[in-house]
């Protein structure tokens, strides 16, 4: 083989969450990294104007916060500033029984930040990084992942434009078009299962204090739960004193509850102490005007394609929401990846021949220690389900955690 090389170039195709930290870690390699993104760029004034009452929040836990503290950035502070410690689940049993579930006895805690906050934060620190490109309103169309061409629809015009890589990673989201052109070229195992529950965001304002500044209008320090057996509601707080509100539910429940009076009755019916802090007006507002979304879990296996491609986060393994872990192990995925990039030495460079060496190795290696670990969080997920609905109000479960001293 030629001893000359060349800079090494990954696509990452997908600019939500996993995506950026991948970028950055692969920044921080040294290789060229181009990051596509379907989506306008969201720190544009007119893009933030479109989210605008569309606060969804996620829970990042240690797993999460592990990763970005390795990248040695400031990132870990940068997220943490953004964010609202919960250190225990509030769990509403009846209109005024409520009862404190720390999460652990060493104070460890979750934080609840806002979505497109964490996407934007991300997406800055990208931005400044020098060997990043950054390419908004470019949708894959197709790939040949053989060569590393990449076929995209560019802006509102849709112009098909065609790109090469050494390396394309997918970070697309569940319904990853990179996992679906690697499958055209690979034996990939894959599995999806829709759950018959639903969930619709509702918002719940701040609440005023004595002197007439806004305050939470329920505990902020805890992720609050109304678990009622079939259907769920939670609260998670935001920076800003409000909570966004998930309410998790079968279907077909929410098909026949399809009039503002039948909401109200259901909600005095299972969640009344929630009504007076959400408002009626806003309640039946957000309630019928919000998507009703579904929740989906993906397996696949392996997560490469020789030393071709690499599919990572929710493209790789989506899972449903109830262990507040899709985002933590996407993130978990990029600490993994670039671990084992470490430890075979994987440089920045290829021969002239298109070839990095050691990559095919530790891609290979990846999926052969990660896959199962993903796999395992999914079925986690699926358990706390359950979990979250009804066994968090069980005399046994309360009786256990209070032998545990919690
Ligand atoms: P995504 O966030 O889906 O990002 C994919 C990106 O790829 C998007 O920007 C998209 O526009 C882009 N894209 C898609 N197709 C293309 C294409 N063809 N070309 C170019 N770009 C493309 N996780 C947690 O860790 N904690 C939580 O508390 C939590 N709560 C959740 C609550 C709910 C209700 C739901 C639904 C999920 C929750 N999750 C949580 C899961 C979390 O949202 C996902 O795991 C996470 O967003 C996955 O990140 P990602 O970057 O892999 O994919």
């Amino acid at each position: 083989m030629s001893d000359i090389k060349h800079p090494a170039t990954v696509a990452i195709v997908g600019a939500g969450l996993v995506g950026c930290l991948n970028a950055i870690y692969f920044a921080q390699r040294g290789w060229n990294v181009v990051l596509y993104e379907h989506r306008k760029d969201m720190r544009l004034p007119e893009e933030k104007i479109n989210q605008r009452g569309r606060s969804i929040n996620l829970a990042v836990s240690e797993r999460g916060l592990s990763a970005l503290r390795k990248v040695d950035m400031g990132l870990e502070e940068i997220v943490l500033g953004a964010a609202v410690p919960m250190r225990a689940r509030m769990v509403h049993l009846g209109k005024d029984t409520q009862t404190s579930q720390a999460y652990s006895v060493h104070g460890e805690h979750i934080n609840a930040v806002d979505r497109g906050r964490l996407n934007e934060l991300l997406l800055n620190v990208v931005g400044d990084l020098p060997n990043v490109r950054l390419g908004f309103e470019h949708h894959l169309l197709h790939a040949n992942l053989e060569n590393g061409t990449m076929e995209f629809s560019v802006g509102p015009e849709k112009i098909k434009v065609f790109k090469t890589a050494d390396l394309v990673i997918g970070t697309d989201g569940a319904y990853s078009k990179t996992r679906s052109q690697m499958m055209r070229s690979m034996r990939m195992q894959y599995s999806q299962e829709y759950i018959d529950t639903a969930y619709c965001e509702l918002s719940m304002p701040p609440a005023k204090d004595e002197q007439g500044n806004d305050t939470y209008a329920l505990d902020p320090n805890h992720l609050h739960i109304w678990p009622r057996h079939t259907f769920m509601l939670i609260a998670l707080p935001n920076l800003d004193h409000s909570f966004t509100c998930t309410l998790f539910m079968p279907f077909e429940m929410f098909e026949s509850i399809n009039t503002s009076e039948k909401l109200l009755e259901f909600f005095q019916e299972n969640f009344p102490d929630s009504i007076p802090l959400i408002g009626t007006k806003r309640l039946v507002e957000d309630y019928f005007a919000n998507q009703k979304g579904s929740l989906i879990n993906i397996k696949t296996s392996p997560h490469n394609f020789k030393d071709k491609a690499l599919i990572l986060g929710d493209a790789a393994h989506a899972m449903v929401p109830f262990y507040g872990q899709g985002m933590n192990c996407g993130f978990q995925d990029v600490e993994v990846l670039h671990e084992i990039l470490d430890k075979h030495n994987v440089l920045p460079s290829k021969h002239e021949n298109g070839k990095i060496d050691d990559l095919e190795a530790a891609l290979d290696e990846y999926s052969r220690v990660h896959v199962k670990d993903t796999h395992a969080i999914c079925d986690l997920a699926l358990y706390n389900h359950y979990e979250m609905q009804s066994a968090v109000t069980s005399v046994r479960y309360l009786a256990r955690k209070k032998l545990e001293g919690i």
